[in-house]
């Protein structure tokens, strides 16, 4: 049977990602629009030691003529939670995208444009004279806005405990700006911080084991922060639509700089970043 109860309907919140993308389910359950990339890592990671940090899979079905991957709905059974979506790594593109755009580097006014909006002192004299910047160049400049390159994570989007949905962290850049996040989205409450603090801990320490994560290129996958106000709280990893096997024999260390070529994803700068937010927002 497949119902979307009138409680849980009215609590779906989504951060990240086009809202057509997700399908109610049966209870417990969410359906995401299918991707072959995500669909094949969900299937290794039921496998892998990461599978207590992932929702649950429950394979491929199709709503009308549309497939999806069916799996666990990570809000399901919580009392008005609240979420925050980070996602990791100091580039949120994969290199193959960048080494694509570097092919055709075209002229692009509709980015030298969004550029202009977020910072008019970003493109260069070059930039301005052509009123265009290329691909390439504005893929990279936008990771520099956010804390993506610098501390290998940002924040996507939190929840309020009104109900209020904030997404606008496109220039949430420094260490004070994502603490500050932090309390308002913790409210400085010590045993939430200490659960999520553990959670990550042992996240870390899980993913310096793991297979899949040696072997994968992580890119534009989010830690989903969720608690609710019995004060449960964890941590999932989620969206892997971005998450690439690299070439068999080669495995990535997930905590060196990123230079092109060399398909480090910073992975694990992010997550280092982030246990020494959540300790800091414990100090504050
Ligand atoms: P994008 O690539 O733009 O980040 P997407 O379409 O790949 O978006 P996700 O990032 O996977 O989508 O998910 C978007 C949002 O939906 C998340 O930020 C989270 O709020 C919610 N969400 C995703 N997966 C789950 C889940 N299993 N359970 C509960 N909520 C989820
Ligand atoms: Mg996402
Ligand atoms: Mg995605």
């Amino acid at each position: 049977m497949v119902h979307w109860s009138f409680k849980r309907q009215n609590s779906w919140v989504q951060l990240a990602g086009h809202e057509g993308n997700f399908r109610p389910s049966e209870s417990g359950q969410i359906l995401k629009k299918f991707s072959e990339v995500e669909n094949a890592c969900l299937v290794k990671l039921m496998e892998d030691v990461l599978k207590p940090f992932v929702p649950n899979y429950y394979g491929v079905t199709t709503w009308g003529e549309v497939k999806y991957i069916k799996m666990e709905d990570l809000l399901s059974g919580l009392e008005a939670p609240v979420i925050m979506d980070c996602k990791m790594g100091v580039r949120t593109y994969l290199e193959d995208e960048l080494i694509k755009a570097q092919q055709k580097p075209s002229l692009r006014t509709d980015m030298y444009e969004k550029m202009l909006k977020v910072d008019p002192s970003a493109p260069t004299e070059q930039e301005h004279a052509q009123r265009a910047v290329t691909k390439p160049r504005y893929m990279q400049w936008r990771e520099t806005m956010s804390s993506t390159a610098t501390l290998g994570f940002r924040i996507e989007g939190v929840t309020t405990d009104s109900g209020k949905v904030m997404k606008d962290f496109k220039k949430t850049k420094t260490k004070q700006q994502i603490i500050d996040a932090f309390v308002m989205f913790t409210k400085s409450k010590q045993q939430l911080l200490s659960s999520y603090l553990a959670r990550l801990l042992d996240l870390e320490n899980i993913l310096k084991t793991s297979t899949f994560f040696k072997t994968h290129e992580v890119i534009g996958s989010s830690l989903l922060f969720v608690h609710d106000q019995k004060g449960k709280a964890n941590v999932w990893m989620i969206d892997f639509g971005k998450t690439v096997p690299i070439p068999s024999g080669r495995t990535l260390c997930h905590d060196l700089p990123w230079v092109e070529g060399n398909r480090e994803d910073g992975y694990l700068i992010g997550l280092g970043n982030l246990i020494q937010t959540v300790r800091d927002t414990l100090r504050q």
